[in-house]
């Protein structure tokens, strides 16, 4: 003996059921520093345009400091996974997530 249930009653089941799509508040805050870099600078204020140089790499002193962008930081690993670090430093330190990227790099 089986039950039947309609299609409109599954999907309401489920959508009770399904767990609510999770914001990763340091991705949100990240995207929200990318945007708002993006409103002061077009090319990456890390990029040195006189060496072509990214001032993050070197900073790290990774092997190659070379800035493969030119410049481009809308999407760039290493000036995301900087924000990330910088996320976690506010968060570690206590102190208040900056909402503004002239402000993170002030204090920086
Ligand atoms: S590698 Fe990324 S963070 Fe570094 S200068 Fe280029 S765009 Fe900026």
């Amino acid at each position: 003996m089986g039950s039947k249930i309609s299609e409109e009653e599954l999907n309401k089941a489920l959508s009770a059921t399904a767990p609510k799509e999770r914001v990763d508040p340091r991705k949100r805050w990240v995207e929200k520093m990318v945007k708002s870099a993006a409103k002061y600078h077009k090319i990456c204020p890390y990029f040195d345009k006189k060496t072509g140089n990214c001032f993050i790499k070197q900073l790290k002193f990774l092997k190659s400091t070379r800035c493969d962008r030119d410049g481009n930081f809308e999407g760039c690993p290493v000036f995301i996974s900087y924000l990330e670090e910088k996320y976690e430093w506010y968060k570690e330190t206590g102190q208040p997530l900056p909402m503004d990227f002239r402000d993170l790099t002030m204090f920086a």
